[in-house]
Formats: C-alpha cells, structure tokens, sequence
C-alpha cells in the first residue's frame, strides 16, 4: 500500500476521535526497523490511530492486557483493514474477546517443551535436532502464539550464563547436528549477538545446520536489512548451513516490503521454508491457502509445515478441525506446483512431537497391487514388486473404472 494511503486511513480514524497527536512519519523513518520498535502499539489509545477500535476489542485488550501485551508494528498496523473487524491481519495482531475462553483440553504447556528441557533454554526432543529459546521478546505479539505465557515477559529471558550451558551441551552431544533457533524471536537481538550465536555454533564441528526461526519478515521486514544478510552470508559455510524458517499465515502479508526482505535473505545465499499456522477466519480455505503458497513461492519461500493449532490456553477460538487442513492440502495437491504444498501436522499434545496427517491415496494394499486414488478422484493400480512380476497379470491391474 502507498504511504498516502497508510496516512490517510490513519488520519482519517485520527479526527473522528479524540485524540492528543496523530502518528505521522518520513519516508526514513518508515524503512527503518527502529523507529517501528519505537512506535509500537501498544495501548488503546494508539490503536485507536489505526483502526476503528470496537467495543469487544477494547474489553478485550483491558481483560488480557495483563497475561499477554498487545504490541503491533506500525507496518503491520497498515495492513489491517480499518474497519473489518474480522479482517484476518487483524485477528492475529489485535486482542479480541473469545482469547478469555478457556477449553478444558487447554494445556499449560502444549507441547511439552517445559518436560523435554535438558538445559534452561533449550529443548532436545528428537534424536539429532534441538529447538534453543534464544529470548522472549518479539517485534509484535502474535494473538494465537503458542508460547504466550513465556513472550512479551520481561523476566523470562535467557541470560549469559544459560547461554554458556547451552554451548556446553551441544559440544557434550555429537548427535546433535540440527539446532532450531526460536524464541520469542531471535531478530529481536542485535546482529552481534546473532553473530555471536552463528560463532559459537561454527566452533562445534557436528552442528551441520541451524534454522533461524523468525516472524520478522512478517511483522517487520525492515529489520531484515543489509548488514543482517551480509551476517547470514558471513557465516554459512560448508560446515554450517544456516536456514530462514518463517511464519506466513495470509496472502495479504506478502507485501512489497516483505518481498524486498525476502530478496535480501535470498541473495545472502539462505533458503527459506515457510511454517503456517492454520486459523480459524484467518487462512482456513483452499483459495487462501493456495494464493498465500503461490506468492510465497515467487518470494523464494517454501512452504514447509501447515500446523493444526496448538492446545494453548486462549487460542481455541482459532481452532479448526483437523480434517479442514486435511482437505486443504488435498485441494493443493496436484492442482498446483508441488513445492508449494507443505506437510500438514500435529503437534501431539504433551510433547508427542509433530505427526504428520495426509489425506488418504491409497484405497487398497492387501492384494497383489495397490490400488491408489490420484488427486482427481480416479483409481489406479500399481502391483507389488516383492510378489514377483511373474505372478501378477496386467489384467488384475487394470484400472476398476
Ligand atoms: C518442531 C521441532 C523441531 C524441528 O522439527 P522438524 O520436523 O525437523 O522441523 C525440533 N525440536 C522441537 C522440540 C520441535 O518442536
Ligand atoms: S513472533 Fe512467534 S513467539 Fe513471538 S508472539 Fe508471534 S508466534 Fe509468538
């Protein structure tokens, strides 16, 4: 959207309220990350700047504000449409009612990553990969976030000395080669204490690859600046190769901004991989689903995991069904590039780990071949090899229709 545009809706909402200053800005000040990290919003008050603020929203923001702050980007703010309350940026940015409902499968810990914790700070649950809290602050506090009691408080973040234990158990693990970099979200650090992480990883020779996790270049992909990619570029190498695991969740997130950051991480020779997280209103369809994979694909993304949404306390106003994303990646597959459809899963509640659900293609694997079901509807047979071709006749394989 044109800067005029942002401006005008802003101001628009500005007069029709009474309100001390309107939020006004240059051209530098909005292409600089820093003066987004200044301007958050994160009262009524400055919302009210943005969006025609509802009544439920106001409730809402009062009632949650102390277990989970409200802090929105003005880059994000721009892309929230004024005045649809159900627009699906604004669900995820902006405190709404049904966040107090609690379910009685709600966990205080979903995943389970408190119980598989071997050192504060780091989580190692599968065989060669572990997932390492770097901090717990983010440039804007995701509504459906599944670590909503850890982020956005202050007392919470990972110190030096956890940082030193962390070091020490990787190079203890030479099964480890794979370390997830999460959060909160990393690129809320300097580059310097990035560096400082990708240096000290480069010092263990079985550490081959690291994922920085980030939504930044969601929320805010002015953070993703030159002298961040020239970083990623400094340190991959042939004994680290460092990847850019984002968080795209609807097709009006892929901005131009976004785009040029995604270019910067693509040119710094980092691949991305895309992990989406199915919402109810927000990206529970077909058509948004496949118009979000189409562009993230033409932004070099690759659309890696679609998540069922996780059993964390105030997001079940989120959750779909598990067959919704089921049919989802049945209606991608097939009808549109391959590299675009990502792996539906569960994350098993209490620490199970992800479980991948597919829909079903194959009808029949009792007999002498197997029967599948293409995307299209249609059967097919294909034998099985281990019987011998000998015993098998093309006749018995013929298609049933
Ligand atoms: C998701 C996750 C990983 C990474 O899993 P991949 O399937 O390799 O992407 C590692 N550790 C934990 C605890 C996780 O939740
Ligand atoms: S950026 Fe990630 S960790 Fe931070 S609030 Fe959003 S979902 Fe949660």
């Amino acid at each position: 959207m044109a800067l005029d545009t942002i401006k005008s809706n802003a101001s628009h909402l500005y007069k029709g309220r009474e309100l001390k200053k309107a939020i006004d800005w240059s051209e530098e000040e909005w292409a600089h990350w820093g003066w987004h990290q200044r301007h958050r919003i994160r009262n009524l008050e400055q919302l009210a700047q943005w969006i025609d603020v509802t009544e439920d929203e106001e409730e809402a923001f009062i009632k949650t504000d102390p277990v989970f702050h409200m802090g929105i980007t003005p880059y994000y703010a721009s892309l929230i449409d004024p005045y649809d309350e159900n627009c699906p940026i604004r669900l995820q940015a902006v405190p709404k009612m049904p966040e107090l409902d609690i379910s009685n499968w709600d966990l205080d810990d979903p995943l389970g990553e408190e119980s598989d914790m071997v050192v504060p700070g780091l989580t190692h649950r599968y065989p060669d990969r572990v997932l390492f809290y770097t901090n717990h602050n983010c440039a804007m506090y995701c509504r459906f976030c599944t670590r909503k009691r850890k982020v956005s408080d202050p007392t919470s973040m990972t110190n030096k000395r956890a940082y030193q234990e962390i070091y020490d158990y990787l190079a203890e693990h030479p099964e480890v080669n794979d370390v997830v970099i999460s959060g909160g979200d990393p690129l809320s650090l300097a580059d310097k204490r990035l560096a400082d992480i990708f240096e000290e990883f480069s010092k263990i020779p079985h550490i081959k690859y690291c994922r920085l996790g980030s939504r930044n270049l969601v929320t805010l992909p002015q953070r993703v600046t030159d002298d961040f990619a020239h970083l990623l570029k400094t340190y991959q190498s042939r004994h680290l190769s460092i990847f850019f695991n984002t968080h795209y969740n609807h097709p009006k997130e892929c901005t131009e901004e976004a785009w040029d950051a995604c270019d910067r991480v693509a040119l710094s020779g980092t691949p991305m991989n895309n992990q989406m997280v199915l919402m109810k209103g927000v990206n529970d369809s077909v058509e948004t689903v496949s118009e979000l994979n189409r562009k993230l694909l033409q932004m070099r993304v690759r659309p890696y995991y679609i998540y069922q949404c996780d059993l964390a306390e105030g997001v079940s106003h989120f959750r779909t069904s598990v067959k919704t994303g089921i049919e989802i990646v049945r209606g991608l597959r097939g009808y549109m590039s391959g590299m675009a459809v990502p792996q539906f899963v569960v994350d098993a509640p209490g620490g199970g780990g992800k479980v991948p659900v597919n829909p079903n293609y194959i009808v029949d694997l009792d007999g002498d071949s197997i029967v599948l079901r293409n995307f299209q509807g249609k059967i097919y047979r294909y034998p099985e090899t281990e019987l011998g071709f000998d015993q098998i006749t093309p006749e018995v394989m013929l298609p049933e229709s």
